[in-house]
């Protein structure tokens, strides 16, 4: 069978899959929910999803659900976004940053520990940022110190995304002062249960809680639960942060598209399908979303073939928070006045809700978390295009 058609009888049976699975008037369900209803929605959805195979197809094929050629992840990730199914954002930093940092960087041994706990539905949460260190991560003050077999940890991380309700942490703390800041950097796996550490919700605007910040009081690591070599946790946090800036925005880009319709009804119900500025900026966004689209299934393949290339990432996602932002922005100019009411917050559910007010303020997110727009920039301007370097007055360790 050729590779078309084997992807083309996926996508029926993904179809027909979601179209029997999807939780019916899952939206209205988190629409103002509690937490507790958010959590059993995400731990049944993703159980569904993980048993049907479809939860893990960028995994490698020694891993149930894993090993899919790049045209099945595909078909995967633009069925889930054109069925608009719950985005798995309780289980997102789990299945992609943890898994894509261990499959790159763990030992064999750490794999075999954590990636089946993945799989069983342990959340995990990144601490990378810290009250004075985000930008310039770097500049991060948490301490792991070696004692005996354990690193002890104290320090503070914050807007870490479900860390609330995480099982366990990737953690990028200090372990030595070196001249390089980087160099003096750690990656370590803690467990969110153990003595020592405290978790305190941050409330957002929107009326979601979605990040915390993280407290680390002599907090004990065993030393196996550290990916690579102490003071090479740098290195380590580029997996992460390449998964978290272009992986996790194929599915994404393409919930975009499927999206647009939603925004087509709006001016019609609203009578203003012939209004011709904004069929103007219709047709605009229609082009954005085709290109974010393209960009982010252009990363997948890079991606794939072992291709990708300093900044690859970066593109990707500045490239999405842009258009997220004039999609929402546009919503919001047809909803008018009206859309200003307060119609509530869709916990965890945060885009492409059809409430423009609460996604226009929620697409900040995505220009900030991963790295602001500004750092992707820079990282394009400085690693893509080989332009020279910041002046050294504002020169920082940028993610
Ligand atoms: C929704 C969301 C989820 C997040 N989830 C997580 C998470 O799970 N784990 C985690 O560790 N962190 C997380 N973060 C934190 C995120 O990574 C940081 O907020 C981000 O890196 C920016 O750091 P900062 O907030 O300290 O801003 P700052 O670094 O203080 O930046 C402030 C402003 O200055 C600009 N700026 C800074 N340096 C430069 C420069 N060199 N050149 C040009 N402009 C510059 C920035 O672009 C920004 O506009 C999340 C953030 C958000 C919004």
């Amino acid at each position: 069978m050729v590779a078309e058609d084997s992807a083309q009888i996926l996508r029926q049976q993904v179809r027909a899959w979601l179209q029997a699975n999807v939780p019916v008037g899952w939206r209205q369900a988190m629409t103002n929910s509690e937490q507790a209803a958010f959590v059993q929605l995400q731990r049944q959805w993703f159980g569904k999803l993980s048993a049907a195979g479809y939860a893990t197809p960028h995994w490698p094929s020694e891993w149930p659900g894993g090993g899919r050629s790049l045209a099945d992840q595909k078909v995967i990730y633009e069925e889930v976004a054109r069925a608009d199914a719950p985005r798995l954002i309780l289980f997102f930093v789990a299945l992609y940053h943890a898994a894509c940092t261990l499959l790159e960087c763990g030992s064999d041994a750490q794999r075999q520990t954590y990636l089946p706990k993945i799989l069983a539905g342990e959340i995990w949460c990144q601490g990378f940022s810290e009250p004075n260190a985000g930008s310039d991560l770097a500049s991060l003050k948490t301490r792991a110190e070696r004692r005996g077999d354990n690193y002890v940890i104290n320090g503070q991380k914050t807007w870490s995304t479900m860390a609330q309700y995480a099982d366990r942490c990737l953690l990028l703390a200090r372990t030595s002062k070196a001249e390089v800041p980087q160099a003096g950097l750690t990656y370590l796996l803690v467990d969110m249960h153990a003595p020592g550490v405290t978790v305190r919700p941050i409330a957002q605007i929107t009326g979601d809680d979605e990040f915390a910040e993280i407290f680390f009081d002599d907090v004990e690591v065993p030393i196996e639960e550290r990916i690579g070599e102490e003071g090479e946790g740098w290195a380590v946090a580029q997996a992460t942060l390449a998964s978290e800036r272009g992986l996790t925005l194929v599915e994404l880009s393409h919930r975009m598209r499927y999206a647009l319709p939603l925004i087509a009804a709006q001016m019609r119900d609203s009578g203003r399908e012939q209004d011709a500025a904004l069929r103007r900026d219709l047709g605009r966004l229609i082009a954005r979303v085709d290109a974010t689209c393209a960009l982010a299934d252009r990363y997948l393949l890079k991606r794939i073939s072992g291709e990708e290339a300093a900044g690859d990432a970066s593109v990707v996602k500045l490239y999405y928070a842009t258009t997220l932002r004039e999609f929402s922005l546009l919503g919001s100019r047809i909803a008018g006045l009206a859309g200003q009411y307060d119609r509530g917050f869709m916990r965890g559910a945060t885009q492409e809700t059809g409430n423009w007010p609460v996604d226009f303020i929620n697409s900040f997110n995505w220009s900030i978390a991963g790295g602001s727009n500004e750092i992707q920039r820079n990282i394009i301007a400085e690693r893509m295009l080989g332009m020279p370097r910041e002046p050294r007055s504002w020169q920082m360790t940028a993610r």
